[in-house]
């Protein structure tokens, strides 16, 4: 048998792979429904550290934070025009999925780490700290979820402001505690253990406070902040698995 065939056999039979296909049919259902890719089932999977009840889609991953955000970029489809150029930085699969078959969109993916995506093949080493690309390159920026994990987030936030056209709008939603007012960061904790007790990961450098608006607004951009969820009652946000609150940061160049 030639290696190519065994390691097709290998990947269609890895244990995570059987553990999903037998989830996806045996908890078929229709109480629930991802927006991203579609599918029911009778409640979504735990997740997180504190394990999140109807939190992970078992079809695409997807997690509250990802259809909220799908919900609303389908709310707002003047937001991506045909011919847009996007940069999007650790880009989340459901959305790279839907952007880089999108009319018209010219989509550059990338991340610091470009080898930890294997499933797209055009991925661009990209430093947010020090991003390759001119001045006013793109239309718009996704970049959720990153900004806690980088010491130097203002230059980051800057450097999405150079690279985006005026006009041009930036999504960078990061994980937030709108009830501190002040971001608490400290580089001297390095220690896994320390950072995951008091920032809620044990790879983030901060825990954002109401102040994000704030540090935003100094990297040049007019920040609106939207409470999406709210505008769904609580069955639909049970169906769709939304957390109650997941604010959207959508930062506009002028
Ligand atoms: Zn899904």
């Amino acid at each position: 048998m030639s290696s190519g065939i065994i390691s097709s056999l290998k990947n269609k039979f890895h244990p995570a792979k059987i553990k999903r296909r037998f989830l996806h049919y045996a908890m078929k259902g229709k109480a629930v429904q991802c927006p991203c890719c579609g599918s029911s089932y009778v409640t979504f999977l735990p997740a997180g550290l504190e394990k999140r009840a109807n939190a992970r889609c078992i079809n695409c991953d997807s997690l509250e934070r990802q259809r909220t955000l799908w919900l609303y970029l389908n709310d707002q489809q003047d937001l991506l025009m045909p011919g847009f150029k996007m940069l999007h930085i650790a880009p989340e699969k459901q959305f790279y999925k839907r952007f880089s078959v999108s009319n018209g969109i010219q989509y550059y993916p990338g991340d610091l780490f470009p080898l930890k995506y294997r499933h797209i093949p055009n991925m661009y080493k990209v430093d947010v700290t020090d991003v390759q690309f001119g001045d006013a390159f793109f239309d718009c920026v996704m970049c959720n979820h990153v900004l806690e994990h980088v010491p130097n987030d203002s230059k980051a936030m800057q450097e999405f402001y150079r690279i985006l056209k005026p006009g041009g709008w930036a999504i960078l939603n990061v994980p937030i505690d709108m009830n501190r007012e002040k971001t608490f960061e400290d580089f001297t904790v390095t220690d896994p253990k320390k950072r995951l007790e008091l920032f809620g990961q044990d790879d983030h450098v901060r825990l954002y406070g109401s102040d994000y608006v704030t540090r935003l607004q100094a990297a040049g951009f007019s920040v609106e902040v939207i409470d999406y969820v709210k505008k769904f009652s609580h069955n639909e946000q049970f169906r769709y698995g939304l957390k109650p609150v997941e604010l959207i940061f959508l930062c506009r160049k002028k």
